[in-house]
Parts: C-alpha cells; sequence; structure tokens
C-alpha cells in the first residue's frame, strides 16, 4: 500500500538506485518552466520555480509520484528583446518533452501530469501530447496549462479581484513568487504595466511592442499570502485529481469529477 511521502523521496534527480527501486512510482509530474525576463522585480526562472513548488506539494499529497526534474527553458522568443532571456523553439521544446516522456513509458510509468509554468509552451506541449499518444495509445497524459489563471481562481474568494491579477509579472505571478522565493524578488523596483488587447482576436506580437518594463499587470497590490492562497488552491485541486484518476484507473471516462467540486 502506497503512503503519502513525508520526505523528498520524489524527486528523481536525488535518488540513487537502491532507493529508487525500493519505492514504487505508476505516474510521473513534469514542470515546463522558462528562463526569462519577468520585468524588473522578478527572477528569470519565475516560472520554474512556482511550477515546481505547486507539483512538490503534489508529489507529497500523492502516492506513487515520481517528479521529474523540471525542463528550465521554455518557448519564450516573446520576450527574446529583454534581458535575459533564452528560448528554444517550439519544435525543441516539444521534441524535449515527448522524450523525456518516452523515455519514462519504455521504463515503465506510462500515467502523466505536466504542470506548465510559461504560456508560450502551450503548443509544444500539445504536440508532444498528441504524439505521445499516437506512438503510445495506452499511456495517459494531463496538463494543467496555466497555473497563473487555475491558481487564482481556485484560491479563496476575495483574494483576488475579478481580473484574478492576470498579466505577466503582475499581481498573481509577483505573489507566487513573493511566497515561493521571496529572497529573490525585489519590489522596490516593481512597475505595473496594462497593454489593452482587443478581447475576441489574438494578435502575434513580442512583449516589447506593448510593454517597457516587460510586465503586462500589476504588481503593486502582490502580497506572499495570496501566493500562498493561489498556490495551495492549485496544489490541493491537482492532487484531488489524480486521486480520482488513480481511482478511475486513469480511464476518464470512468472518473466522477462532480464528487470532488473540480
Ligand atoms: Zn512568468
Amino acid at each position: 500500500m502506497l503512503k503519502p511521502l513525508t520526505s523528498n523521496e520524489f524527486k528523481l534527480e536525488e535518488l540513487n538506485r537502491h532507493k529508487f527501486e525500493k519505492l514504487s512510482f505508476d505516474k510521473a509530474i513534469l514542470v515546463t518552466g522558462a528562463t526569462e525576463n519577468h520585468a524588473y522585480h522578478l527572477p528569470m526562472g519565475t516560472d520554474t520555480y512556482v511550477a515546481y513548488a505547486v507539483v512538490q506539494k503534489v508529489a507529497r499529497m500523492t502516492p506513487g509520484t515520481l517528479l521529474l526534474p523540471p525542463i528550465p527553458f521554455g518557448v519564450s522568443d516573446q520576450l527574446m528583446p529583454y534581458p535575459f532571456t533564452i528560448t528554444l523553439t517550439p519544435e525543441t521544446l516539444s521534441a524535449v518533452i515527448f522524450e523525456v516522456m518516452e523515455s519514462c513509458i519504455l521504463q515503465g510509468i506510462t500515467r502523466f501530469l505536466i504542470i506548465n509554468g510559461h504560456g508560450g509552451n502551450n503548443s509544444a506541449i500539445d504536440v508532444a501530447m498528441r504524439k505521445l499518444r499516437r506512438l503510445y495509445p495506452t499511456a495517459k497524459v494531463a496538463v494543467n496549462l496555466a497555473w497563473w489563471i487555475s491558481g487564482p481562481k481556485l484560491a479563496p474568494e476575495g483574494t483576488f479581484g475579478p481580473d484574478f491579477g492576470i498579466g505577466h509579472a503582475g499581481e498573481a505571478e509577483t505573489s507566487a513568487a513573493l511566497y515561493v522565493v521571496p529572497h529573490l524578488v525585489d519590489m522596490s523596483v516593481a512597475r505595473g504595466e496594462w497593454p489593452s488587447s482587443p478581447r475576441e482576436v489574438r494578435v502575434s506580437t513580442t512583449i516589447p511592442e506593448t510593454s517597457r518594463t516587460g510586465a503586462t499587470g500589476d504588481p503593486s497590490k502582490a502580497t506572499a499570502e495570496k501566493g500562498r492562497a493561489l498556490i495551495t488552491a492549485l496544489a490541493d485541486y491537482l492532487a484531488r485529481f489524480l486521486k480520482e484518476m488513480d481511482k478511475a484507473g486513469w480511464n476518464f471516462a470512468g472518473a466522477k469529477w462532480e464528487d470532488l467540486a473540480l
């Protein structure tokens, strides 16, 4: 019988073979992060730090979960003009995600949850998931594409305003960073910007075309407490999601989402 873990005995890079063979994993979580400019006040690794904080909580609550090392680079071409951004092409990121999951499948883990740290990664994740299901039809893969939307929505009512603190380096993201890596946040240089955009049309732009600082939201109302609320709420949700998937044998149609307020 698998028991929830209290230590970090789920981080793949920290396990040796002896330990790995004593433990039992039936699913894996992968974080897709980014290394990119986050205005003046947040660290370049914010997207990876936040998503990895969420999944550590999830893994601790979910027996049998192997936490893969996070992928630190994402598709960040929209931020390239700002120092100091590293970007992969969507094709490269998609290949990395696919090959990481394929390695797991070849060694017996076929169930995956991806937590995405950065919006630019979405299309690469989608392509990798489709390829995985095409080549390994019995594998299962689920994704949370946007912690910065899911977390604030799931946080207790009133934590964020009606816009849920949206925006790159905005209220929600800055709150999450203040909770996860407070020593790396400099609120004395936090500046907000609110570029407007058409509601029903997506225009292909780079962030410098719409923002001087690289922010597209308001970090001034951010607090570590709001960050704790959004990260805890999302981790709880994802742990409940995995529990229900496990109960249903990862047969999506057999799961009862309504019972879980999911
Ligand atoms: Zn970010």
